[in-house]
């Protein structure tokens, strides 16, 4: 086989080429070969969305081993929001890497652990006095901020929404909602969690202080205000659905919590960092969260979590009580401190905004001309399309993922999501350009029209 190959370049981040270019079939053969390597040696519980091996990836592209040129509209989940292999985030890791790579904040503390967490203190929603722990992933930072209500309400139980994502650790699965892939075969599943219904515009009609009062239903009748520690909800919800609740919604469970002395958990793991056009998405609804989880787009790419919020329930746990032993890894912080200095500084909020107008005028142009998009929705650069039957309005997951696929196979990398596998999400990078932002949304609208 002989194969025209345009060498990759070897380092990734904005100066890559901008453009999508596929020289093979997608996966070309070297992708196929990692592919078949991956199925023979990784487990076949870990699946992929995109059949190629990545090499480098910047701007708003993922470049693979056979050097196609892939437009990214998703991130790697709503992660590289600052841009792939951003360059200050890369000076960051290289330098502290070459300092010292680990000693465990529990042993001897560093100050980048110290930044990352005042940053976090100042940067979200409300004035009043925070502290924060850092992690490695968001399912840890939920975990964490639960055993933090526990411990400070002295009560036990957890309410958790319809369709809510939290993870795939034991009580994350307990969390969440939907039983595939998530949680089916992986019980039991930790005790004293509830689920209250949520608000879902496109699907229950109701106005926010409507499908507010049925959830204080639920979790009054069936679960006892007096026994609750921690309400978790994702203001906006990601896996889910992207699903935005009806105003009003957010602020009446706030204001329950605030009266029953139950601590509100924002789940802001992928809503995070700009992502929706603010800092964080509970600034859009007007809401202040006792608590706030962070993961994703923190850190430009490496792992890292954060668990914010006031800081007498933040201080209620014994000495010792948290902690892990890589939780705040010192390169982490350093990428931390990049791209924290990246959103505040760079435009990513006004960005995300503009990125934002243009997800939704291309995706209301193609619901006007197809009924089969029975929604469009989200804040930002976290938007999406809802597929439906148009006779009967049910669910279309079929036709979502072949969709998905068809744009896949064209060099455009987009995400499905949702209980009911029927959305299309785009978590674009916000280092894209417009032109390649509009290029990819012209593939999936010609991908809609071919289905
Ligand atoms: C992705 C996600 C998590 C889990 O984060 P991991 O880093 O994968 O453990 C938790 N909550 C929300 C809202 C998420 O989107």
């Amino acid at each position: 086989m002989s194969i025209d190959i345009d060498i990759a370049a070897p380092v990734g981040g904005p100066a890559l080429p901008q453009e999508r270019r596929l020289v093979t079939s997608i996966p070309g053969p070297r992708s196929q070969e990692v592919l078949d390597r991956k199925a023979a040696a990784v487990s076949a519980g870990i699946g992929h969305t995109v059949p190629v091996a990545a090499v480098a990836a910047g701007g708003g592209v993922v470049v693979d081993a056979d050097g196609n040129s892939l437009i990214d509209l998703g991130s790697g989940i709503a992660v590289t929001t600052v841009g792939n292999a951003h360059p200050a985030v890369v000076a960051a890791v290289q330098e502290q890497a070459a300092r010292f790579t680990h000693t465990c904040f529990m042993i001897s503390p560093y100050e980048p652990y110290v930044a990352v967490a005042e940053a976090l203190n100042r940067l979200t929603p409300g004035d009043h006095m925070k502290k924060s722990a850092l992690f490695n992933s968001g399912a840890e930072a939920v975990e964490n901020a639960v055993k933090i209500a526990r411990i400070h309400t002295k009560r036990q139980a957890v309410i958790a929404f319809d369709h809510a994502y939290h993870g795939r650790t034991n009580l994350t699965m307990a969390l969440t909602a939907k039983a595939m892939p998530y949680k089916s075969g992986f019980g039991p599943f930790a005790g004293e969690v509830y689920r209250a219904p949520l608000s879902y515009p496109f699907h229950d009609g109701l106005n926010g202080a409507d499908a507010a009062a049925r959830a204080i239903s639920v979790i009054e009748k069936q679960v006892g205000a007096g026994n609750v520690a921690a309400v978790i909800i994702e203001p906006i919800q990601g896996e889910g659905g992207f699903i935005v609740p009806a105003d009003g919604f957010l602020p009446a469970i706030v204001e329950w919590c605030r009266a029953n002395g139950v601590v509100f958990i924002a789940d802001e793991v992928q809503t995070g960092f700009a992502r929706t056009g603010a800092m964080f998405a509970s600034e859009l609804f007007g809401i202040v969260p006792d608590l706030i989880t962070t993961a994703k787009g923190i850190a430009g790419g490496l792992p890292l979590a954060a668990v914010t919020g006031r800081a007498e329930i933040m201080d209620a746990s014994h000495t010792g009580g948290l902690g892990g032993t890589y939780g705040g890894n010192p390169i982490a912080c350093a990428a931390a401190l990049a791209a924290i200095d990246a959103f505040e500084n760079d435009g990513l909020i006004e960005r995300a905004n503009a990125i934002g107008d243009i997800l939704r005028s291309r995706l209301e142009a193609m619901q006007a001309a197809d009924p089969r998009i029975g929604d469009v929705r989200g804040r930002g650069a976290m938007s999406a399309a809802e597929f439906v039957d148009p006779a009967t309005g049910e669910p279309d997951a079929a036709l979502t993922a072949a969709v998905a696929k068809a744009c896949i196979a064209e060099g455009v990398i987009v995400l499905t999501c949702g209980t009911y596998g029927n959305v299309i999400r785009f978590l674009p990078p916000l280092s894209i350009g417009d032109d390649l932002l509009n290029e990819g949304l012209d593939v999936v609208a010609a991908a809609l029209a071919a289905h």
